[in-house]
């Protein structure tokens, strides 16, 4: 479904994303770990068209994305800062991705009244979007990408700021979510627990490079090098 070639975006002489080269199958779920500043985030924005390549080539389908503006690319982006929309109230903004796929009202509402269930939030859809915490906010984000029903979800730290117990419900409910919907998922997430209990694959990243990808179970049972192995815990 996805795949990146020599995917190389920079910033000041510096390699934020350097040649990186990745697939992503139909129906797999994948993770993307690794530390601050590795290029995760920027690695979502240019396969979702917000960020342009300086070399290489992002492909849905074996067609090169170059060109094809964020909205015309079947994908769904849901930000780490979640960047909801503040004049709408929460069944507007997990609506949006509906209306311009000319979902009917009835639909919409049907739709939004399930994916807020989904997320723990039944009930909220006519309140307004200053009015949730944070953690709120971003379980109405994670709502509006999956709306859509995208053939890609791209979700960049989906459960950053909810606590430990909600985590571990949604991490669950997705899995189960993705599975059923056959979803093509690449998430970004520093929580290790999070990627193996979601992914088919991690990747792993370090300063604009895969450092390694595989199973859960691979990369945990043979990291690739020493930083894979520090970053996963096993420094000791
Ligand atoms: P985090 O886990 O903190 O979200 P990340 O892996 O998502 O980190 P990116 O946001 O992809 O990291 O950023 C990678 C590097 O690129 C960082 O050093 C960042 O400062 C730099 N960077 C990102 N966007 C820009 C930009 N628009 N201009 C200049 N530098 C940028
Ligand atoms: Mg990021």
């Amino acid at each position: 479904l996805l795949s990146l070639e020599n995917a190389t975006v920079r910033f000041g002489g510096q390699a934020v994303l350097d040649a990186v080269d990745l697939s992503v199958a139909e129906h797999e779920v994948v993770c993307v770990l690794g530390p601050s500043g590795s290029g995760k985030s920027t690695l979502l924005r240019a396969v979702a068209g917000l960020q342009p390549l300086d070399a290489g080539r992002v492909s849905l389908d074996g067609h090169d994305q170059r060109g094809i503006p964020a909205h015309r690319r079947g994908v769904g982006l849901m930000f780490q800062d979640h960047q909801l929309f503040p004049q709408r109230d929460v069944g507007g903004n997990v609506a949006f991705g509906l209306r311009m796929h000319g979902a009917s009202k009835a639909e919409q509402a049907a739709r939004v009244q399930e994916l807020l269930d989904l997320v723990g939030l039944p009930g909220a859809a006519g309140r307004a979007v200053s009015s949730l915490s944070g953690g709120e906010q971003q379980r109405v984000a994670l709502a509006r990408a999956l709306a859509p029903r995208p053939r890609l979800l791209m979700l960049d730290e989906p459960l950053g700021q909810l606590d430990r117990s909600l985590r571990e419900r949604l991490v669950v409910e997705l899995r189960e979510l993705f599975s059923e919907l056959g979803t093509t998922v690449l998430a970004v997430t520093h929580d290790q627990g999070e990627a193996f209990a979601l992914a088919d694959r991690v990747v792993v990243m370090r300063d604009g490079r895969i450092a390694q990808t595989g199973t859960p179970l691979e990369v945990w049972q043979r990291p690739a090098d020493e930083f894979v192995a520090r970053f996963l815990g096993f420094d000791n």
